[in-house]
C-alpha cells in the first residue's frame, strides 16, 4: 500500500452531490485512501447504488437547499458512524445567461444550492466535528468566482461568495482544531459543462498553460491531500486546480 492509499484511513467523510462528476471521482479518490465515505445525492437510490459500486460505506439521499435535512441527515450519520472526521461540500449547480437575461429565480438557485447550501452542510458538519475539536472540510469554488466570467455572473458570484465561507469558517472553526479549505477548478470535463459551446471550450482550453481541459480525478486528488494530515497546517486557503489558467 502506498502512503497517499493510507492517507485517510477509517476517516468518516461525507461527500455531497457525489453520484457523479467531481464528487464521485472524488468519493472513490477517498475510499482509494482508506477513508469511510458516505455518498450523497438528492436521489437516495442513486446514492447508494454509487456507494455499493465504488465501496462506500453508506449512500444518503440529501438535497442540500433543504436546511433541515441537512441537519436529520449529519445528526444520522453521526450517529450511525460515531463520528464525521471530513467533508467535501462539492453539490452544485450552473446556469448559464448573459446580464440581460438573468432572471431572479437564477440568481436564487445559484445562490440556495451553491452558497446556502455550502453554508448548511458546513454548519451540519461543524457542529458534529466540534465535539471531537477535529475535523476537515473542502468546499467547492471555481476559477470563475475569482477570474469573472461572461455569460456566468450568477454563477461565478456563487463561487465568489464560496472562497469568502471557506476563509472565514476557517478563521472561526480552526480554533476548535477544524481546518476549512476551497479547491478552484478550472474547466473540469463533466456534465456541468455540458451546455457550453465548443467555441467556448477551445478557448479556455487554448488560455490554459497545460492546454486540456481538467478531470475530475485531476480535482479528486487535490482534495484527498487537502483532508489528509499532509495538509494539517493548510487552512483558509482556495487552491487553483485549473492547469495555469489563472496565472
Ligand atoms: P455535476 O453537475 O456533474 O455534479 C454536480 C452534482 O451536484 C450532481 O451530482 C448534482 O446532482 C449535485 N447537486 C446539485 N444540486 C444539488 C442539491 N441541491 N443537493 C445535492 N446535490 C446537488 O458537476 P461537477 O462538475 O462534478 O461539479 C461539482 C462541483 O464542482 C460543483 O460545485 C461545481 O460548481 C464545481 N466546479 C465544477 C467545474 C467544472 O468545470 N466542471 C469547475 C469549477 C467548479
Amino acid at each position: 500500500m502506498t502512503e497517499s492509499a493510507r492517507a485517510l484511513d477509517g476517516r468518516v467523510t461525507v461527500v455531497t452531490g457525489a453520484t457523479r462528476g467531481i464528487g464521485r471521482a472524488t468519493a472513490e479518490a477517498l475510499v482509494a485512501a482508506g477513508a469511510s465515505v458516505i455518498v450523497t445525492g438528492r436521489d437516495g437510490d442513486q446514492a447508494q447504488q454509487v456507494a455499493k459500486e465504488i465501496g462506500a460505506v453508506a449512500g444518503h439521499g440529501l438535497d442540500v437547499t433543504d436546511p433541515e435535512a441537512v441537519g436529520a441527515v449529519f445528526k444520522a450519520i453521526a450517529s450511525g458512524h460515531g463520528r464525521i472526521d471530513a467533508l467535501v461540500a462539492n453539490a452544485g449547480v450552473l446556469e448559464n445567461a448573459l446580464i440581460g437575461m438573468i432572471k431572479p429565480e437564477l440568481v436564487a438557485r445559484m445562490l440556495d444550492t451553491n452558497v446556502a447550501g455550502t453554508i448548511s452542510t458546513v454548519q451540519a458538519a461543524a457542529r458534529v466535528m466540534m465535539r471531537k475539536k477535529s475535523g476537515s472540510i473542502v468546499l467547492l469554488a471555481s476559477i470563475l468566482g475569482e477570474r469573472g466570467s461572461a455569460g456566468q455572473t450568477a454563477y461565478a458570484a456563487s463561487k465568489a461568495a464560496v472562497a469568502a465561507v471557506a476563509k472565514s469558517a476557517a478563521k472561526e472553526l480552526g480554533p476548535r482544531g477544524i481546518r476549512v479549505n476551497a479547491v478552484a477548478p478550472g474547466l473540469i470535463e463533466t456534465d456541468l459543462i455540458r451546455d457550453l459551446t465548443a467555441e467556448v471550450i477551445q478557448q479556455r482550453v487554448a488560455d490554459t498553460a497545460l492546454r486540456r481541459l481538467g478531470r475530475p480525478d485531476d480535482v479528486a486528488r487535490v482534495i484527498r491531500f487537502l483532508l489528509s494530515d499532509d495538509a494539517a497546517f493548510v487552512t483558509g486557503q482556495v487552491i487553483g486546480i485549473d492547469g495555469g489558467l489563472v496565472l
